[in-house]
């Protein structure tokens, strides 16, 4: 494509759309589900189908200034421990309610920082957890990390945990992006990491870039993707900075540096996708790259990737459990999403409730365009007669194949190279519930 073709794609194009890591999304969660009606979910659970943990901790010890995340930032550990003392009261309702042990697939730890949290924190989750789930040797433990606050001790204790999986904030190796940010961690600190996570026996190693941050030129991204390629990380996940200050208003602090604008962030994207291929890893949905070795590569090349609120993910679990603050749970008709409120989340728990807040109950509508959205998001192209149910939405369609982003073939709904960065804008396509002037989501580039 020209450089004016991609311009005009942007300009058309480039506008708040879903990451569609749910369907429906979070923003169709409603506040209707009941204590009774989540209770009967997880007595539903098959005690022989493995699920999934999510495990938030969201806290932080500094704030970086483009954090989209539910933190909490604290110099003091007292609300880390009395917040995990609360989240094992929470296991243990989850225990008593199921009444029976499940096999676990994967726990997985996300932040906030998981690994601000001390190792005898973790360990105590993780038993807790032993006591009403079945967590083996098989089960495979992933945990988010904040480079700066990861030392050799910490990593020996997570090895003894289990962890097997670790993947480590970057954002970007720039002194001038990462002081634009607040974050500064020199590419030396993360090296360390991961020789000494390598040295302990975790090779399973992803990196988190981001593209987009104030101060980023096309050039500094290019020596950060170079620089992360030297440590050679199993992963490398590529996300697009959400500039979304009506929503986190510490965001506005990055406006008083240079931000790029779309067709920048479009060319670092396009540069960071070429670099990465040529140097061996295969690109995976719209903003991963994995080696060929790696079991996301594997998944995809199987037809079984899946997209969850962890974005990629091999893990085949149709249920994942959420657990602490903001988390939310996934069952094959639902979803339910814990309160964000840290004073309600423990109430909630001192009376022996579960400190759900909101939720959606999929209709059978819902559930079959969850499945065409995220075989769209993970295999760029659909069989529309496998969803005979759902009219496609040829109005739409139709303008995206005039522009080249989709081919529509026999049936088959492919989207093409130059579409594919707008994928997020064709899986709204079949979304009833998007509303393009609503303005809650990031942009599609
Ligand atoms: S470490 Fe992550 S969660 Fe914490 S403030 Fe920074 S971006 Fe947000």
């Amino acid at each position: 494509m020209t450089n004016s073709s991609v311009e005009a794609l942007i300009a058309k194009y480039d506008r708040p759309v879903p990451r569609y890591t749910s369907f429906p999304t979070a923003v169709q969660f409603t506040h209707d589900i009941s204590q009774e009606r989540y209770r009967a979910l997880l007595t539903g659970l098959d005690p022989n189908e493995e699920l999934s943990l999510y495990v938030h901790i969201p806290f932080c010890h500094s704030l970086c200034h483009y954090c989209g995340c539910h933190t909490k930032i604290t110099a003091s550990y007292k609300p880390v421990s009395d917040y995990i003392r609360t989240l094992l009261k929470e296991i243990e309702l989850y225990g008593q309610a199921i009444g029976h042990m499940i096999p676990v697939a994967r726990v997985h730890f996300g932040g906030g920082s998981p690994n601000y949290a001390h190792s005898e924190d973790l360990f105590a989750i993780l038993s807790t957890f032993s006591r009403y789930f079945d967590i083996t040797e098989n089960t495979q433990i992933d945990m988010e990390c904040d480079p700066r606050l990861l030392s050799p001790e910490k990593i020996r204790a997570y090895c003894a945990l289990g962890v097997s999986r670790v993947s480590l904030g970057i954002q970007d190796f720039d002194e001038t992006v990462q002081c634009a940010i607040n974050r500064v961690q020199p590419y030396e600190q993360v090296k360390d990491c991961v020789q000494t996570l390598r040295a302990e026996g975790i090779h399973d190693i992803n990196f988190d870039l981001v593209v987009g941050l104030p101060e980023q030129t096309v050039e500094s991204v290019t020596q950060t993707v170079e620089q992360a390629l030297s440590l050679s990380p199993q992963r490398i996940a590529v996300f697009p900075y959400a500039h979304v200050p009506w929503m986190k208003k510490h965001q506005l602090l990055l406006e008083k540096f240079r931000l790029p604008g779309a067709a920048e962030r479009f060319d670092m994207m396009e540069t960071v996708r070429k670099i990465l291929v040529h140097s061996g890893y295969k690109a995976i949905g719209i903003d991963h790259y994995a080696l060929e070795s790696d079991t996301l590569a594997k998944a995809q090349e199987q037809g079984t990737m899946r997209r969850n609120f962890q974005g990629y993910t091999d893990d085949p679990s149709r249920t994942i459990l959420g657990f602490g603050l903001s988390s939310i749970s996934q069952f094959d008709g639902a979803y339910v999403q814990n309160t964000t409120d840290a004073p309600s989340y423990r109430s909630a728990l001192v009376e022996k409730r579960f400190p759900i807040k909101r939720g959606c109950v999929l209709s059978a509508d819902d559930q079959i365009r969850r499945s065409l959205i995220e075989r769209l998001m993970c295999d760029f192209v659909i069989r529309l007669d496998d969803y005979p149910q759902i009219a496609a939405p040829w109005d739409r369609l139709s303008l995206l194949e005039r522009d080249g982003m989709i081919e529509v073939k026999s049936n088959t709904l492919k989207i093409s190279e130059s579409g594919k960065p707008f994928t997020r804008v064709v899986a709204a396509c079949f979304d009833p519930y998007f509303q393009p002037e609503a303005g809650r989501h990031a942009k599609a580039v």
